[in-house]
């Protein structure tokens, strides 16, 4: 059945609601029109290093975060099909996915993904995977160890955090393929760099990046005060 005439016929027993105010909405619908006003769309410039680009559907802001609050939950309601399928509009305004051979979620470590039950950048792939028709894999690159929370490191500390903390179990799977790479929420990207790093020393052409939420970038004296 046609995924949409699906999540209709759902809405009828259970609504569709607004994943920022649970309000109500259509099931085609992402927002309700008054919270999609208030989040704004990402419009920054930040790159990945070693990325073919990057680009997000939103500014992180305290607007957007209860539906990425919603989506880590596991209460997904309609966060992940709001957050994926803006996500793929944006992709496929900003970045050429003709030769896109695959996406690749942003991968957890097993036991992590285990007790959430779940991979939050996974949900967000498929949607993504699904609007523009290129397939999700979950199995070409592993996070093989565990790594400290990177939200109190510094930029520089989070580096050294995921140093080799991510790995390419068949490189045949990756060699000479265009890929593109999804998370949730970027927020210096370093996350997205050291597995963009990782598939391109796997033999992979290109690593194109996107997030549903960017942060505001830390300017240089933050970085440093962190
Ligand atoms: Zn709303």
């Amino acid at each position: 059945m046609n995924y949409m005439l699906k999540k209709k016929l759902l809405a009828l027993i259970f609504p569709t609601r607004c994943p920022l105010c649970s309000r109500v909405i259509h099931a085609h619908e992402k927002f309700c029109d008054n919270c999609y006003d208030s989040i704004t769309i990402y419009k920054g410039n930040h790159s990945v290093r070693g990325a073919a680009a990057f680009t997000a559907a939103f500014e992180y802001d305290s607007n957007i975060s209860p539906a990425v609050i919603l989506l880590k939950r596991g209460i997904r309601g309609n966060a992940a099909y709001a957050l994926g399928s803006a996500l793929a509009e944006t992709i496929k305004e900003r970045i050429q996915t003709e030769n896109i051979d695959f996406i690749v979620p942003v991968p957890m470590y097993d036991t992590d993904r285990k007790k959430r039950g779940f991979n939050q950048a996974e949900l967000i792939a498929r949607e993504v995977g699904r609007i523009l028709g290129i397939d999700v894999s979950t199995d070409c690159i592993k996070k093989t160890r565990l790594t400290q929370n990177q939200k109190n490191l510094s930029a520089r500390q989070r580096t050294v955090n995921l140093k080799k903390a991510f790995d390419v179990e068949n490189s045949d799977i990756v060699r000479n393929k265009q890929i593109l790479l999804i998370d949730d929420v970027c927020t210096t990207g370093s996350t997205l760099a050291e597995i963009t790093k990782t598939l391109r020393q796997n033999g992979a052409a290109a690593v194109y990046c996107a997030a549903c939420c960017k942060t505001p970038d830390l300017k240089k004296e933050d970085v440093e005060n962190v």
